[in-house]
């Protein structure tokens, strides 16, 4: 395997004007590409160049954006928000990952539930095209960029209100690198839009588990949808995926847990307006939490899920399935099927979006069987209409899975990019916009 670091963008500049074809990438978090065994996952000549070993910087400027460039994490970016008062309004589970790595994979996370998606925070992006030549794309303007765009943005149209669709959006020039997974050029740098900070809380409710009674839950899903301006976000994580924890740090006990972030000075508010008014839930079970306890639990969960499959030597198993209202309750229904099987599992996730992460946990064989289980369940989601990757991407793992949603409008689209912006095929050439 061939690999490279490097330390400024001119490293970059010089790599990219010999051509060779190259996985960009950074935290190596992603989900959808096997780093930890990527033997005879790509060609044989591509390279695995490291971004991640180039200094980071962080400005806040004067009118509340942030600029990033460079390898920065998300837990430097939000911190060095706080310094200055700001709040960053992605917040991925996963805080080391790179923040611009995430305009690469559309990075998404628990409070897209109140500030949507990071393509909508998004002012500015630069990328090093296939020259090595800095260009600097607006979120304000219109994509013009002489490749007919009019039938896919029509089939885009659809998926508006999630929060990524199985495809990019390609309408303004910052979406050429938002969700394009490094496939067009390498973003050096980029100004993301920011919030004034206050302090937040945290409410816990315990529920039933959702395998024998998910009453309680679709209650809660369609009352908070109203309440988007101040919920933050809205996560369940049931209890198989809370039995991952030491029993100190376990406050389900047999239950599921759903938590609302709001603002501190909400909680009287939301309390009134939204809690009391559910007939399936007591007062009893719900409960404040501080904000320092509910991220390290939350961070804990899909942590020990992929250190458990590694242990076991299997890739995850893992959906990341969005679907619409009306759809929520025939989800869960399907994923309560997938829970008969006697392989462990367990969920997790964006509930308030209808954006939930089924996790088989398999012996290694039972791989094949669940990834047919898997199969037949974006099937499904095709019938739906739903989103089958909505946060994590497509990488080289769900490759064979995103096909069927792509006609020939999507492939066409995706021929006239690559032709365009990435003449020699030297970006991540194992993508999925290789078609
Ligand atoms: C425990 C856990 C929790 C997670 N939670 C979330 C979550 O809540 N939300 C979410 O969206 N994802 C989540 N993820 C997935 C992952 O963290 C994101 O996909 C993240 O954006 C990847 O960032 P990275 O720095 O690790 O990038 P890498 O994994 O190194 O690369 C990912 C992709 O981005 C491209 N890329 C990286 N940097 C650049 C660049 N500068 N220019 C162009 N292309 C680039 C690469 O080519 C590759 O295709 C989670 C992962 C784990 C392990």
């Amino acid at each position: 395997m061939n690999t490279k670091s490097f330390y400024s963008n001119s490293d970059v500049v010089a790599h990219l004007q010999t051509g060779m074809p190259t996985l960009f990438h950074s935290s190596q978090t992603s989900t959808v590409i096997p780093f930890e065994k990527m033997e005879g996952a790509l060609k044989s000549n591509t390279v695995m160049g490291n971004l991640s070993t180039i200094k980071g910087a962080l400005e806040m400027q004067a009118n509340g954006n942030l600029k990033i460039s460079g390898f920065v994490t998300w837990k430097e970016a939000k911190e060095f928000c706080l310094s200055k008062g700001r709040e960053i309004m992605t917040s991925p589970t996963e805080e080391l990952a790179g923040v611009l790595a995430g305009i690469a994979t559309s990075c998404t996370g628990e409070r897209s539930f109140g500030f949507r998606n990071l393509r909508s925070q998004i002012v500015e992006c630069n990328y090093l095209d296939f020259n090595g030549v800095e260009h600097t794309l607006s979120a304000t303007k219109k994509l013009d960029i002489g490749i007919d765009l009019a039938d896919y943005q029509k089939d885009f149209s659809h998926y508006a209100q999630y929060k990524n669709a199985p495809y990019p959006r390609m309408e303004f020039e910052t979406d050429l690198m938002t969700g394009t997974e490094g496939q067009l050029g390498v973003i050096d740098s980029a100004i993301l839009k920011t919030i004034e900070h206050f302090p937040e809380t945290y409410i816990f409710m315990l529920l039933p588990r959702w395998e024998e009674n998910f009453e309680p839950h679709l209650e809660l899903y369609n009352a908070v949808q109203k309440f988007r301006d101040r919920v933050r976000a809205c996560e369940i994580l049931d209890s198989n995926s809370l039995s991952y924890l030491p029993p100190e740090k376990n406050p389900g006990k047999n239950n599921d847990v759903v938590f609302l972030e709001i603002r501190k000075d909400d909680f009287e508010n939301i309390y009134e307006d939204l809690l009391s008014h559910l007939t399936l839930l007591n007062e009893d079970q719900i409960f404040e939490m501080d904000a320092t306890k509910c991220r390290d639990l939350r961070v804990s969960v899909p942590r020990a899920v992929f250190e458990a499959n590694s242990r076991m030597g299997v890739t995850k198993k893992g959906t990341d399935v969005q679907v619409s209202a009306e759809k929520f309750k025939e989800l869960l229904l399907f994923y309560r099927k997938l829970g008969t099987h006697g392989v462990p599992y367990n969920l997790f996730g964006h509930f308030g979006d209808a954006h939930l992460h089924f996790n088989f946990m398999p012996t290694p064989d039972k791989e094949n069987f669940c990834n047919a289980e898997l199969e037949s369940l974006y099937e499904q989601v095709l019938q739906w209409k739903g989103s089958p990757f909505a946060e994590h991407g497509i990488g080289l793992l769900k490759r064979k899975f995103i096909a069927p949603f792509y006609s020939e409008t999507q492939k066409n689209v995706f021929r006239a990019l690559k032709k365009k912006y990435d003449p020699k095929g030297q970006f991540f050439p194992e993508g999925f916009m290789t078609c």
